[in-house]
């Protein structure tokens, strides 16, 4: 029969994927922004599915095996819409949580809380 009794705290819709990692990219409407002075790779993903709004910095040194770590945190949709390469930064290392993840820390993705720093 229709069990209602599984373990809810009474929202009516699960925790979306994109707060779930490991994180699908073909989840996401990504707007690529460009890269910083770090040289990191930042980016503005969408999530299709709720429509909630990730900034995501992503750091790749080749010449290092293992040195590929990123971070993403939500933002409001209006902030979106201001983030810039070089702002990007300092709006994750603000943030009071997020999910970081890459080789560098050899995880798929998991949640961090503030503070956040970018290393
Ligand atoms: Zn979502």
């Amino acid at each position: 029969m229709n069990s209602a009794t599984t373990s809810s705290n009474g929202a009516n819709r699960g925790p979306c994927s994109c707060r779930h990692p490991p994180f699908q990219y073909t989840d996401y409407d990504t707007e690529h922004i460009g890269e910083d002075s770090h040289g990191a790779d930042i980016a503005v993903s969408t999530c299709k599915a709720c429509g909630s709004v990730w900034l995501k910095y992503l750091v790749e040194e080749p010449h290092h095996s293992r040195s590929g770590r990123w971070w993403r945190v939500e933002l409001p949709a209006d902030a979106a819409k201001g983030v810039s390469a070089a702002s990007a930064r300092g709006l994750i290392e603000c943030s009071a949580e997020g999910f970081a993840g890459g080789s560098y820390f050899d995880s798929q993705g998991h949640a961090i809380t503030a503070p956040i720093r970018i290393r």
